[in-house]
C-alpha cells in the first residue's frame, strides 16, 4: 500500500487563519549584521572592531554559541561576554531578527511568516514567506532562497514574479533562527556541561529548502547558511534533516554533493524531454538524461539517503499510467522516493489538479514497482503557504484574487 493520505479529512477550507501581528522594533537597525557568517568572517569581524588577536578563536566560539545554540538576538543576553565588550559589538554590529509583518496559523497548525529584512548590505529592503508544516513526530521549516525566482516553470507561482534579488545567507538562516524563536525551540539555559541542544522534542526537526526560489542559482548564501544550519557546535540539524529542492540546475547539483551534502530532492515534474521542456524550462538546458546522471553520481546515494523526486499532478498532463510506467524506468537504478504533489491551483494558473482516483492509481502503480509514493497532503492552503503558492508582499493577492482562489479550492475539494 501506498503511503497515501486522506485529502478529505486533512483539508482546511473551513479554517480560520489566525492573524497576529508582531513588531520588532529592532528592524530599523542598519548596521552590518553578524548573522549568517562562517567562523571566520565573524573572526575577522571582531578583529575589525579591535579584538585581540589571541582572543579571536575562543570570542568567535562564544558568539557562535550565543548566536546559534541559544538563539538570542541582543548582544545584552550574552552572558559571560563582557559589559564592555557588548557594548563595542552593538556599536558596530546588530544581531536582530527581520520584522514580522504578518504571522498567520492554519487551522492545521501550519504557520506562515511574513518577514521584512531591511537594506543591510545587499540592496533594497526585501519581503520573503517562511512556512512550518508540524506532522506526527515532526516539524519542517520550508525555507525561501531567494525573492521570487528567475525560472518560470509554468505550474508555479513564484514562476510568475521576476526574481527581486538573491537572499544573502544572513536572510536565510534567519529565516531558521526566528522560526525557532517563536516557537520557543531554542533553550532556555546551559547546563554546567555546556550547551543544551536536546536531540528530541523540538520543534523544527527537518527544514527543507522549498519556499520561494531556486536554491542552486544563489549556491554561496545557501551554502553557507545551510552549514550554519548543520554545524554541530550551533543549530546542529543532522544534514540528512536538511532536503534541498532543484528544478534540475545540473553542475550545481555536483557541488552539492561535495560541498554541502545534505539530502536532495529533484522538481522532475514530467518524464519526457519535450513535456519538461514546457513544465521546467531549465529542462531545455539540462534535459533528463543529464539530471539523472547528475542524481546516480550523488555522493553518499544509497536506500538510506534517497533522492527525492517531486511530481505534481496536473489533470491530463503528466497523471496518465504510461507516464507512471515511463517514470519507474527512468528512475531504475536510483534509491528513490517519489513525491507526489496534488497541483496547488492559483489564479490564472493554467492547469488543474489530477482527480484523486488518479493521482491513487498513479501512486499505486510507482509504490508496486518498489517506490515509496506518498501524495502530499496540501498543508496551510487556507493561508496559501502550500507549495508553489509563495509570493512576496509586492505580489500579494488582490481580494478578488483571493476570493477566486478560495472558490477553485473549494470546488477541487469536492472532487476528492
Ligand atoms: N525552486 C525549487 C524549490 C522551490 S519549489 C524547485 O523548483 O525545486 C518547491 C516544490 O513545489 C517544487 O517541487 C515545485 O515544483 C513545487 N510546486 C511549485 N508550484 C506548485 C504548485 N502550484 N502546486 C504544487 N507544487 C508546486
Ligand atoms: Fe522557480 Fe522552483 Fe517555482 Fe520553478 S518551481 S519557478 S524553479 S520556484
Amino acid at each position: 500500500m501506498p503511503a497515501t493520505i486522506d485529502l478529505k479529512n486533512t483539508q482546511t477550507r473551513d479554517a480560520l487563519a489566525i492573524r497576529a501581528k508582531a513588531a520588532n522594533p529592532q528592524h530599523s537597525d542598519l548596521k552590518p549584521t553578524l548573522i549568517g557568517m562562517d567562523r571566520e568572517e565573524l573572526g575577522d569581524a571582531l578583529k575589525a572592531v579591535g579584538i585581540a588577536e589571541r582572543q579571536i578563536r575562543m570570542r568567535t566560539q562564544q558568539l557562535w554559541h550565543w548566536l546559534y545554540v541559544r538563539g538570542v538576538s541582543n548582544f545584552d543576553e550574552m552572558l559571560n561576554v563582557s559589559k564592555d565588550l557588548r557594548a563595542l559589538l552593538s556599536q558596530h554590529y546588530t544581531i536582530a531578527r527581520p520584522e514580522i509583518v504578518d504571522e498567520q496559523i492554519s487551522s492545521d497548525g501550519t504557520r506562515k511568516w511574513l518577514l521584512r529584512f531591511p537594506p543591510r548590505g545587499a540592496g533594497n529592503p526585501v519581503e520573503i514567506e517562511t512556512v512550518y508544516i508540524p506532522e506526527d513526530g515532526r516539524g519542517t521549516l520550508c525555507i525561501s532562497s531567494q525573492v521570487g525566482c528567475t525560472l518560470t516553470c509554468t505550474f508555479c507561482h513564484t514562476g510568475t514574479q521576476k526574481l527581486v534579488r538573491n537572499l544573502t545567507s544572513e536572510e536565510i538562516i534567519s529565516q531558521l533562527l526566528l522560526a525557532r524563536e517563536r516557537l520557543g525551540d531554542f533553550p532556555e539555559k546551559d547546563t554546567p556541561q555546556g550547551a543544551i541542544v536536546p536531540s528530541e522534542g523540538r520543534k523544527i526537526t527537518n527544514i527543507v529548502m522549498m519556499g520561494m526560489g531556486e536554491p542552486l542559482y544563489n549556491f554561496e548564501n545557501v551554502k553557507k547558511a545551510l552549514l550554519i544550519a548543520s554545524d554541530n557546535e550551533g543549530l546542529s540539524l543532522s544534514k540528512r534533516r536538511i532536503t534541498l529542492s532543484t528544478s534540475g540546475v545540473v553542475p550545481e547539483i555536483y557541488r552539492t554533493g561535495e560541498e554541502i551534502g545534505v539530502m536532495l530532492a529533484i522538481s522532475l515534474h514530467a518524464v519526457r524531454d519535450e513535456l519538461r521542456d514546457e513544465l521546467v524550462p531549465i529542462n531545455r538546458k539540462y534535459p533528463i538524461a543529464q539530471l539523472l546522471q547528475a542524481c546516480r553520481d550523488y555522493p553518499g546515494l544509497s536506500n538510506a539517503r534517497r533522492i527525492t523526486f517531486e511530481y505534481v499532478m496536473l489533470k491530463g498532463v503528466n497523471d496518465s499510467l504510461e507516464d507512471a510506467r515511463d517514470l519507474v524506468r527512468l528512475l531504475k537504478g536510483i534509491p528513490a522516493k517519489i513525491n507526489l504533489i496534488p497541483f496547488n491551483p492559483w489564479p490564472g494558473s493554467r492547469y488543474e489538479c489530477s482527480d484523486w482516483e488518479h493521482i491513487k492509481t498513479f501512486a499505486d502503480f510507482v509504490n508496486h514497482a518498489g517506490y515509496a509514493s506518498p501524495i502530499r497532503t496540501p498543508r496551510g492552503s487556507d493561508i496559501l503557504a502550500a507549495c508553489g503558492q509563495l509570493k512576496s508582499e509586492s505580489e500579494r493577492l488582490r481580494k478578488t484574487e483571493r476570493l477566486a482562489l478560495e472558490a477553485m479550492m473549494i470546488a477541487g475539494h469536492g472532487e476528492t
